[in-house]
């Protein structure tokens, strides 16, 4: 190994004679890719409703949204039984054979406290023509809303363009397959309906093709992120139908990692194939009354619309389902890319293959050394985590310059977009600093050196998770002809045109990286900024050389303008923040009443209280963790409050303890909520290892499938809106000790006699949005003691 240092550093060697006409070309090109990349393809033109019968018109499906998302209608709910009825009503004024699918549904391993429901899915049909023999295609979207917002973008919008869809159908050309409709309800809680719908509805049991369209967040475009297993026949009809749908197998590749869930889990384990749509901006919106019909864009119904509507008559013209297949896709820019995902591993071999290959013929021209050029590549991931580090600080700092942060449930300012730009700036700063330290570095040293974290990754996802190895692959592929053609010029200088040769060999990273970064900085919250910044602080090592070259002596100038311009724009939201009627603060407040004790208390999971809370709660509450409310972490503020009045009254329980087989014991209880309009009762059994099984809904469960890894929760069930005449609980429990059960019924309002001379919520405040805190309202509990190794039938009906 030689140990004289190859050639000159960047800043004697090449940049100083890069000419700087080729500069900044290549850097104004540079820039345009990136920014036309974010641009991304615009939203249809809203069709107006004059259109023909057989095109989707955004203007139709509005006058739906108008109705289904003027007001929360969550399960249980008036207002969501109102929509039931419309839905049902507009899919019968276009012809569909129409059920409503009531069922009672547990689904334990949905989610904590276990949810438990009766659901009412609307399920609608439009038959094909005599003799078709076409695809069967299943159009969804859950129906429901949160209890905390009118849910006209989560998820009205997809109902309101579905309806229209149907309409549409119904007046074009006959069909040639059937086309069902699924309004899924309770999906809020944790999929219930579509659980239903796939356990026990005959429909579920036939084949086709599934759309489901939902949203997490007011605005933004489609996009497709999710493929059953098996579907790349239906990314090709999306990319040749809708081919202004942004789409991408790593976005699917990360969601099936990740724990959220959508209608289409559910859906797509029977025999259904199909395809998962949501919008992802505006998420500030989210789960929030900030949910309104003005906010959904007539733009974002059309694509929903369009979309769906040339997918269902496309699909269900195939005679029969293709064979599976499955695919890598991507856009990169205005191109659609997709090739098969098996892929993935010979690409990764071939072109790292070359990579090698790049590296040791440099070494053998003493171009470059093994050891330098690994030095080169830890210095780079050390600048880099640095760099990343800021991204981590961004929120914190945010928070101490402006405390008004810290009242929120989570992180959110009035203008993310600044935020995520002040990060980026930042990422690129540091990174630009660390570069130009390493400037005295032989090219090929710091250009090998700064691919190699890129290739070991591309390696390694290719073979983890192909589905987002393109995002690796082809970036690395333009830097390898970069270095390929390094190479074969020797110990000769560069020519001054070299810059736009870099330039080209950055271009795959350019197409691909920035929209993948664009979406994990919008859909991640944003004290979690860091991991897309590590993305981006990897994707600034692969182009090492390149920002050198591109800047020259002036990347000092650069780094430190673009920190100081993020810092900036940090400042600027810190100052601008405030809560008002637009950009209201999410507060909570719950009455908690001890049914057995007639005490009661007030309770908020706010992290720091205002003045209306402490209207309630007075100068000296507590923040502590409390027992009666295991379901959400604590701590909680809470102060005492003033006694429930006689119509405050808890769930009444029934309960009969038997001996059951080899010394276990058997509790039924039957629950029944005093008041019909609880939002759901919840049942919590300590401790967890005393019970064995359970059943609710008629389904059995497994002790260990319904313990939580926080032994302190215990079993932790929750019935959703249970009907007035209650419902039934069976506990199958061990020999020995004497489990406590607490019950806890929940409505969402206070009652009015408690209240009195407290001060009405105020206009800059709204109820926390729907699972990011304690829920709003009433709750009231009660304790009782499975008691006795007797097998009696006590403790009876509590009063
Ligand atoms: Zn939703």
């Amino acid at each position: 190994m030689s140990d004289t240092a190859p050639t000159a550093g960047l800043d004697r060697s090449a940049s100083s004679r890069a000419s700087s006409v080729a500069r900044w070309v290549t850097a104004v090109l540079g820039l345009g890719v990136i920014l036309l990349v974010l641009r991304g393809s615009p939203l249809p033109a809203p069709v107006p409703a004059s259109a023909p019968g057989e095109r989707f018109s955004a203007e139709r499906a509005r006058e739906h949204l108008r109705f289904i998302g003027a007001e929360p209608h969550a399960l249980g709910t008036p207002r969501h039984a109102e929509v039931r009825d419309y839905l049902q009503a507009r899919l019968r004024d276009v012809g569909a054979e129409v059920q409503i699918q009531r069922e009672p549904v547990f689904a334990p391993a949905q989610g904590i406290p276990r949810p438990a429901a009766n659901v009412e899915n609307v399920v609608g049909r439009l038959r094909a023509k005599d003799g078709a023999k076409g695809t069967a295609v299943m159009l969804v979207a859950h129906y429901d809303s949160v209890p905390t917002g009118p849910g006209a973008s989560d998820n009205g919008a997809a109902v309101a363009s579905i309806l229209e869809v149907a309409r549409a159908l119904q007046q074009g050309p006959a069909l040639a397959g059937d086309v069902l409709f699924l309004f899924t309800d309770a999906e809020e809680q944790h999929l219930l309906g579509s659980t239903a719908f796939a356990a026990s509805h005959p429909w579920a049991r036939e084949s086709g093709v599934v759309l489901n369209v939902d949203a997490r967040g007011n605005a933004g475009p489609l996009l497709m992120f999710e493929v059953s297993p098996g579907g790349g026949w239906l990314v090709r009809r999306l990319g040749e139908e809708a081919p202004d749908v942004g789409a991408g197998s790593l976005f699917a590749a990360v969601y099936q990692r990740m724990k959220n869930a959508t209608d289409f889990t559910a859906l797509r384990q029977g025999g259904w194939q199909g395809l998962n749509f949501a919008n992802v901006e505006g998420t500030q919106a989210y789960h929030s009354r900030k949910e309104t019909v003005d906010a959904v864009s007539n733009g974002l119904l059309q694509q929903q619309g369009d979309t769906l509507l040339a997918l269902t008559r496309r699909i269900s013209r195939e005679a029969s389902v293709p064979e599976g297949e499955e695919l890598i896709f991507f856009n990169a820019g205005p191109l659609r890319i997709h090739y098969p995902r098996s892929w993935a591993v010979p690409l990764a071999v071939v072109w790292g293959g070359l990579f090698v290959f790049a590296i040791f013929r440099a070494r053998q021209r003493k171009q470059l050394r093994l050891w330098a050029m690994l030095r080169e590549s830890l210095v780079l991931l050390l600048v880099g985590f640095l760099a990343s580090s800021l991204a981590r600080l961004a929120w914190p700092l945010l928070r101490a310059l402006q405390p008004g942060f810290r009242a929120l449930s989570r992180s959110e300012t009035q203008d993310n977009s600044r935020f995520i730009l002040a990060v980026v700036l930042w990422v690129m700063a540091a990174m630009g600093v660390g570069l130009y330290l390493r400037r005295r570095a032989p090219v090929m040293e710091l250009a090998a050196g700064g691919c190699v974290p890129w290739a070991v990754i591309c390696i390694a996802v290719s073979i983890v998770l192909p589905g987002a190895s393109a995002l690796f692959l082809w970036p690395l592929a333009g830097m390898v002809l970069l270095l390929l053609w390094l190479g074969s010029r020797g110990m000769e200088p560069l020519p001054q045109w070299h810059v736009p040769l870099w330039g080209l060999a950055a271009l795959p990273l350019l197409l691909l990286l920035p929209n993948v970064l664009a979406t994990f900085y919008t859909v991640l919250p944003l004290e979690r900024a860091a991991v897309p910044s590590d993305l981006l602080m990897l994707g600034i090592c692969l182009l090492a050389p390149g920002w050198l070259w591109l800047a020259g002596r002036g990347l000092p100038w650069a780094s430190g303008g673009a920190a100081l311009l993020g810092l900036g724009l940090l400042v600027s939201l810190a100052v601008g923040q405030r809560f008002d009627a637009r950009t209201p603060r999410p507060t909570g407040l719950l009455y908690l009443v001890d049914a057995d004790a007639r005490t009661a208390r007030w309770v908020s999971s706010d992290p720091v209280l205002n003045d209306w809370t402490r209207a309630y709660l007075g100068g000296d509450p507590k923040r502590e963790a409390m027992d009666a409310l295991p379901e959400v972490k604590g701590p909680f503020w809470n102060a005492p409050a003033p006694t429930p009045g006689e119509d405050v009254r808890g769930p009444a329980v029934e309960s009969r303890l038997e001996a059951g087989e080899g010394g276990r014991r058997k509790v039924s209880l039957h629950i029944t909520p005093s008041r019909p309009d609880a939002a759901f009762v919840d049942v919590q059994v300590l401790p967890g290892d005393a019970v064995l099984s359970a059943r609710l809904a008629g389904q059995q469960a497994p002790g260990d499938t319904l313990r939580t890894r926080n032994a302190a929760q215990g079993v932790l069930f929750r019935y959703w809106v249970p009907s007035t005449g209650g419902f039934d609980l069976e506990l199958e429990l061990t020999a020995s000790g004497s489990p406590t059960v607490r019950v806890g019924e929940h409505t969402y309002a206070v009652p009015a006699s408690v209240t009195q001379g407290l001060p009405a919520r105020p206009e800059d405040s709204m109820p926390v949005p729907f699972g990011e805190g304690l829920d709003e309202g009433t709750r009231v509990t009660r304790t009782l003691r499975l008691d006795g190794s007797a097998a009696e039938a006590p403790p009876g009906p509590t009063p």
